[in-house]
């Protein structure tokens, strides 16, 4: 069963979970308890796929074997362009786990492939026929792996915010150029966390809730279970590459170092530990918006500090949403202590954690933080000194790792979770490595091809000519009222 992290007694089977998205009490779907263990020595020599398998099914267990069986296929397949789906790059002092080899180059996609298929399976598990309308909140890379998931999926339409300010121009025109009868593309004059909030506050506004016709709210964002689900399969699959190639004995500690916005994406390793995997620490990496690296350090989250937007957008985050999860979780599923924290951080903008609570989640976290000048000279470095080339986002982990080695003397292996392409990226990356500022990033992406020698995915390729079919753009306070109009167009009897 999955919970609400703010009414334990709102319970759900997962297949429910993915249908509603956030619980209708504003919580987060969370599991009860997790029994199953899942030892990675069994897991030795599985493809991508098998480990997928044994992991959704043991995690989503309404679905039957060959629900997640055809799921699995159709999510992993030709769309990515590597055949391990994740592999693992080593560098000299530690290793790179490439997450972005889907069809939006951006991590989001081994989530976002998948999601749809759990998600229309789920709908034949109820024999619904409303539509249900997909409302994503995106920092840049959420947003078009959505899109491309759900494009012209049957019975689901998707709507995407994305903060006008903020995204990289590449990530802009990967979601404008969008294809599919049942998208939209909207930009708000805001940031991310006005996005995430108009999200999150259209499952109970009243206006919203009146404009609803056989229409059913959910969301792609990683308050989805079904995101947070796969996520759990590239911890176990990079541990076993390891073991295969004998760097670890299955058994032996290794630290994972998340770059982290959303607290999502580091949640699902947390998972992975209390499924079985071996993870001495899940260290969370942040960009100048520090405010988990204070958390982790001091226990006490607060929002009184400024907004900054980095080379590293994806992580521009305040309001880190799967947090709460961590919390309900760390506190024993304590339903009342999760609803006072958020009211705290509602009504005063910080709440603070028992230190008993705090020492346990030291006992799992670690956390730093990187400037935008380490993160340029750590892109520079890597790629002067080996060769390898890494995005903004990975840049940021890569630093955190190397401050948490030296901070410690701990030997166990170190996985950076390399969670998009360079070329994302490309005008910030070309800039790092060879300190030219092209203006175009097109050009950019060029450039850095002809510098690196790295190939261009296909996707990001041709995004250039593309034709623009959204440039809609909305003040964040018409939120509730665009939303509604758009369930009046999709409602039906
Ligand atoms: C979304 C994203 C992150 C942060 O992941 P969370 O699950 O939000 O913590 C990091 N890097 C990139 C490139 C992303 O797109």
């Amino acid at each position: 069963m999955y919970i609400s992290s703010r009414n334990r007694s709102n319970n759900v089977k997962s297949h429910e979970a993915i249908i509603q998205g956030l619980a209708l009490d504003g919580g987060l779907f969370t599991p009860e308890k997790i029994e199953t263990v899942i030892d990675p020595q069994d897991l030795l020599h599985l493809s991508y796929q098998e480990i997928a398998k044994i992991i959704l099914c043991a995690m989503l267990p309404d679905y039957s074997e060959t629900e997640i069986e055809d799921c699995v296929k159709n999510a992993y397949d030709k769309k990515f362009d590597h055949e391990e789906i994740v592999p693992l790059r080593k560098i000299s002092d530690g290793y790179l786990m490439d997450l972005w080899h889907g069809p939006t180059s951006a991590f989001k996609d081994i989530a976002l492939t998948i999601l749809p298929h759990l998600l229309t399976k789920a709908y034949e598990k109820e024999n619904r026929n409303d539509i249900v309308s997909i409302l994503t909140a995106t920092s840049g890379d959420t947003g078009k792996a959505a899109l491309s998931g759900f494009a012209d999926v049957p019975h689901t339409a998707i709507t995407v915010f994305f903060p006008e300010i903020g995204v990289s121009p590449i990530q802009k025109k990967q979601m404008q150029t969008s294809i599919g009868d049942n998208v939209e593309v909207i930009a708000v004059k805001g940031n991310f966390d006005d996005c995430q909030r108009m999200v999150k506050e259209a499952v109970s506004s009243e206006e919203v809730l009146a404009s609803l016709h056989n229409v059913t709210i959910s969301s792609a964002n990683s308050i989805n279970v079904g995101r947070l689900v796969p996520q759990i399969v590239y911890y176990y699959s990079s541990y076993v590459k390891l073991a295969e190639q004998g760097v670890i004995q299955c058994g032996d500690p290794v630290n994972f170092v998340v770059p982290t916005g959303n607290f999502g994406d580091i949640l699902a390793g947390y998972l992975a530990k209390q499924l079985g995997l071996p993870i001495k620490k899940l260290i969370c990496a942040s960009n100048a918006n520090n405010v988990l690296t204070d958390f982790i350090k001091t226990g006490t989250y607060s929002l009184s500090r400024e907004f900054k937007t980095t080379m590293s957008p994806s992580m521009d985050i305040l309001i880190s949403s799967n947090l709460e999860r961590l919390l309900f979780m760390l506190s024993g599923n304590d339903d009342a202590f999760v609803n006072q924290m958020m009211q705290n951080l509602k009504e005063k903008g910080e709440y603070t954690i028992p230190a008993a609570m705090l020492e346990k989640l030291q006992d799992d976290f670690g956390a730093y933080w990187t400037d935008e000048d380490t993160c340029a000279k750590t892109i520079h470095d890597l790629f002067a000194e080996e060769k390898q080339l890494i995005d903004t986002h990975t840049a940021i982990a890569l630093s955190a790792m190397r401050a948490y080695q030296k901070d410690t003397d701990d030997q166990a292996p170190c996985i950076v979770l390399s969670t998009a392409s360079a070329y994302k990226f490309s005008h910030d990356v070309l800039k790092c490595i060879t300190d030219e500022d092209i203006e175009d990033d097109f050009e950019a992406m060029e450039k850095l091809h002809e510098v690196t020698g790295v190939k261009i995915p296909e996707n990001l390729a041709n995004l250039k000519n593309m034709p623009v079919r959204f440039t809609r753009s909305i003040e964040k306070e018409d939120g509730m009222h665009v939303i509604a109009e758009r369930m009046k167009e999709l409602g039906h009897d």
